[in-house]
């Protein structure tokens, strides 16, 4: 079911979780995100996790969402056998048969003592105190003092020897037994942020979901628009609102870079009523705080700040 809830996710909900992702990887400086183990849950992405189960979609098709949008590049980290049914990691693995599927399969290996040049199977000669000891010269043996010459195993239950017995697991979180054809072989990446993305994806998203606030509360805007100053100089505008009386710009904030493109739009388009939505830490010159006509939304989370912003838009044209 979890599966299909990927499926059906909406446009909406899809771009404020990839605005959470974007922000968490800001504020933190992420540079890229690599898979943790946990006994408890095993591989997980300890910064996407907290986003991903608050909108109920699973971590990797997330960041697979994140790497068509060009914002991630993922690299392989594991491959991983995971249960077929839980996609557990946490398996117990043992041999089996290949010829009758019984668990009953026992190592043999062929050996020569080097001392007195007896050859026979290890496991079958007697064990003293943990040490085998050789049936032709008595003594023990030792690490250093015998040779593999090859190594077998024999089914006990029907005969068959082979040097390939079937690697088989059972689960330890559901219970299931597979053999390696059912096994779920997974892989997981380590992914690597594509900085110069981050912003130019932020944006894209920040501008639509304006306009989904607005709208919510019956006011057109455009996005990604012009407007042309006192001086005839065209300023660029994230989200333009068109009211009877008022005409509003909003512009989202991110770094410094973007403290100077709505300081001078402020002065010069001073026709207009300008928002801005600002990054939390991004330092704001005083000439942006003290404009009359320039609202200031400081933000810590986007998608709140958004609300906020929509909020005031409409105070603003109100009165
Ligand atoms: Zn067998
Ligand atoms: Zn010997
Ligand atoms: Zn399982």
């Amino acid at each position: 079911m979890k599966a299909q809830q990927v499926n059906v996710l909406s446009e909406k909900k899809l771009r404020s979780i990839v605005v959470e992702v974007l922000e968490v990887i800001l504020s933190k400086n992420i540079e890229n995100l690599e898979p943790q183990y946990s006994e408890d849950i095993g591989f997980f992405y300890p910064d996407v996790l907290p986003i991903a189960s608050k909108y109920n979609v699973s971590e990797e098709s997330l960041l697979k969402e994140l790497t068509k949008m060009g914002v991630l590049k993922e690299e392989p980290f594991k491959h991983v056998i995971r249960c077929p049914s839980c996609q557990s990691v946490k398996l117990i693995s043992h041999f089996k048969c290949p010829n009758c599927g019984s668990p009953e399969i026992f190592r043999r290996t062929a050996f020569t003592h080097i001392l007195c040049g007896y050859i026979g199977i290890l496991e079958e000669a007697e064990e003293k105190n943990g040490v085998r000891i050789c049936p032709k010269c008595g003594n023990p043996i030792k690490k250093d003092e015998y040779e593999v010459i090859g190594m077998m195993f024999h089914c006990k239950n029907c005969g068959f020897q082979t040097e390939a017995p079937y690697p088989a697991y059972e689960c330890q979180l559901c219970g299931r037994k597979f053999d390696y054809q059912d096994a779920d072989y997974h892989q997981y990446f380590r992914y690597v942020v594509v900085k110069e993305k981050i912003k130019e994806l932020l944006l894209e998203n920040f501008r639509i979901l304006m306009q989904g606030a607005l709208q919510k509360r019956g006011i057109r805007a455009q996005i990604n628009t012009h407007i042309t100053g006192k001086s005839g100089l065209s300023h660029s505008t994230d989200v333009l609102v068109l009211g009877k009386n008022k005409q509003i710009t909003i512009d989202l904030v991110i770094d410094r870079d973007d403290v100077f493109k709505i300081l001078g739009k402020s002065v010069d388009a001073d026709a207009y009523d300008h928002l801005a939505l600002i990054r939390q830490g991004v330092e704001v010159t005083p000439s942006i705080q003290e404009n009359p006509r320039t609202v200031i939304v400081i933000f810590d989370n986007l998608m709140e700040g958004i609300e906020t912003a929509a909020e005031k838009v409409e105070e603003m044209l109100r009165g």
